[in-house]
Order: structure tokens, then C-alpha cells, then sequence
């Protein structure tokens, strides 16, 4: 890997200089959403789809404060094998259902080649999490399944080895392929978070590439009192958006509770984003 080349010659490596990154509305009348464009998108929604009326309960509450994007997953790359796994195809399902009563769009992540095309076929944005950063196999198919890719840093990925992931979907685009990226923390010796979230990021990728850059300060604070604050700088900072997780039953959630935010968090963060976006770079 070339770090010199993508450092000083973006354009050899970056085959999509395009930004932003447009989302058709779910229900024709709406607006579309942007994504890199001059308002923040705050994209909301549990780390897990648990069941129909929790998800459906939740994506409401999302909807009323504003949110535009639900994330939510099916198929959850879990450490433990013995942990909640997600519903799988009937979660999608239940996402599609989320899309058409809510008119929110949803971003919901590929696991793996087998549950790709049903994922890209409900999904407005793909998400490729950090474990399957590099994974070349999988990013070529999401850059051929024609939808925008929502690209998770691996959580030891180096800024190239991010932008190379991220090359690897481009490198295979068709129709309707974008990428997004999103700066999720990186493991450290720290062991105050659950990871160590790098805002920095969020100024070196601005320096490098014109792709939609994203922050999701839950997976890295792992730490519900601490995604407000984050999220809030991350946009300060100049990120494009966040991605955070929202339940209002914390302790009952499926998978990842604890980092959780409240609906009226949420409300308070999606309020707040516009007049914080840049914020931290006036001036410099
Ligand atoms: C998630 O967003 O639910 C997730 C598992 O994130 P990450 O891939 O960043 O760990
Ligand atoms: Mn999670």
C-alpha cells in the first residue's frame, strides 16, 4: 500500500470525487436526504431489531425527533457466539415494514455474501462493519449490489487501509454505489471506553478525500452519558453526520444497551447538529 500516492495524489486512488451522497425519500413527496451536503444527518436507531413492536416503537420515536435515517441491524456481528445474533431475514422484514409506516429510510448492515443481496435489496445504506473493513471479498460485492455502502473503520485500520477499503467498493461500482465512510473508535490502551474514538480522523480524511465522512460515538464510548458530548464535537470537528444508537428500554435491549441514548437524547443531538456543524474549524 502506497501511503505516499494517496496523500498527495487523491485523484489517482479516489474514483468517485462526488460528494454528497443523495438518498431518494421512501415516500415521494419527501425530501431527500443528504449526506455530505450542508446540514448534518444524524442517523438513529437500536443497535438491534428485536421484534416488531420494539422496532417499530423505536423507529417512531426516531421519527418524531427528526430523524430521517434508522439503523438498525439483522444480522449483528456479535463477539461472542452464544450472544443475540439478530433475526436475520425476518429482521430485514421488519425494517422494510419500519420503511413503509415510517417513511424513514434504513441503513442496516451486510454481514457477509450470504445475506448481501437480501440486505441491499431493503436497505437504503448498506453498512459494512468494522470487522469486515477488510474484507475484500465482501466489499467488492456491496460496490456491486448498487446501493450506498456505509464503511465502518476497522477498529485497528490505518487511514489508508481505510481509504483502500473504501476503493475496493468504488473500484466496483455500479449504478447507485457510493461510499460513506465512518470513524467508529479504535482499540487502544485506554480502558476508560469501550474504544478510543479518534476525531482527529475526522480532520485527516477531510484533508484526503471528498467522500461523506460519518462519526458513531456509541461503539466507541460503549458509554450512553458519553454519545452526546462526542457526537456533538465529532460534528463540531466538521463530520458530515452521526450514526448512534437509541432505545428507550436500555436495560432490556438485546445487544449493546448500555451505550444506548435515550429518544429525547436523540431529539436533543438531531436539534443541536445544525449549529454545531464546522463549528470547531471556523476560521482555521
Ligand atoms: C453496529 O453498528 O451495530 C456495529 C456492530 O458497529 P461496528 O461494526 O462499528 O462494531
Ligand atoms: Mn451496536
Amino acid at each position: 500500500m502506497n501511503a505516499a500516492l494517496l496523500a498527495t495524489a487523491p485523484d489517482r486512488t479516489c474514483r468517485s470525487p462526488a460528494r454528497p451522497v443523495t438518498l431518494a425519500p421512501a415516500r415521494p413527496g419527501d425530501l431527500p436526504v443528504v449526506i455530505g451536503g450542508p446540514a448534518p444527518v444524524v442517523i438513529g436507531g437500536p443497535c438491534a431489531v428485536e421484534g416488531e413492536e420494539q422496532i417499530l416503537r423505536l423507529a417512531r420515536a426516531v421519527a418524531a425527533a427528526g430523524g430521517r435515517v434508522f439503523r438498525g441491524g439483522a444480522f449483528k456481528p456479535r463477539t461472542s457466539p452464544y450472544s443475540f445474533q439478530g433475526l436475520g431475514a425476518e429482521g430485514l422484514e421488519l425494517l422494510r415494514a419500519v420503511r413503509q409506516e415510517t417513511g424513514l429510510l434504513v441503513c442496516t448492515e451486510a454481514l457477509d455474501l450470504d445475506c448481501l443481496d437480501a440486505v441491499a435489496e431493503v436497505a437504503d445504506v448498506v453498512q459494512i462493519g468494522s470487522r469486515n473493513m477488510d474484507n475484500p471479498t465482501l466489499l467488492k460485492r456491496a460496490g456491486a449490489a448498487g446501493k450506498p455502502v456505509l464503511l465502518k473503520r476497522g477498529f485497528a485500520a490505518t487511514l489508508d487501509e481505510l481509504l483502500l477499503a473504501a476503493e475496493y467498493v468504488l473500484a466496483h461500482a455500479t449504478a447507485g454505489t457510493e461510499v460513506i465512510l465512518c470513524e467508529r473508535g479504535i482499540r487502544t490502551f485506554c480502558d476508560h471506553s469501550r474504544n478510543t474514538l479518534d476525531l482527529h480522523a475526522v480532520l485527516r480524511l477531510r484533508a484526503r478525500t471528498a467522500l461523506p465522512i460519518l462519526v458513531d460515538p456509541s461503539h466507541a464510548a460503549g458509554l450512553a452519558d458519553d454519545v452526546v458530548p462526542l457526537g456533538r464535537a465529532a460534528l463540531a470537528l466538521g463530520a458530515d453526520g452521526l450514526i448512534v444508537e437509541v432505545h428507550d428500554r436500555p436495560h432490556e435491549a438485546l445487544s449493546d444497551g448500555p451505550q444506548a441514548i435515550s429518544p429525547a437524547a436523540y431529539a436533543a443531538l438531531v436539534a443541536d447538529a445544525p449549529a454545531l456543524a464546522g463549528w470547531a474549524r471556523r476560521g482555521a
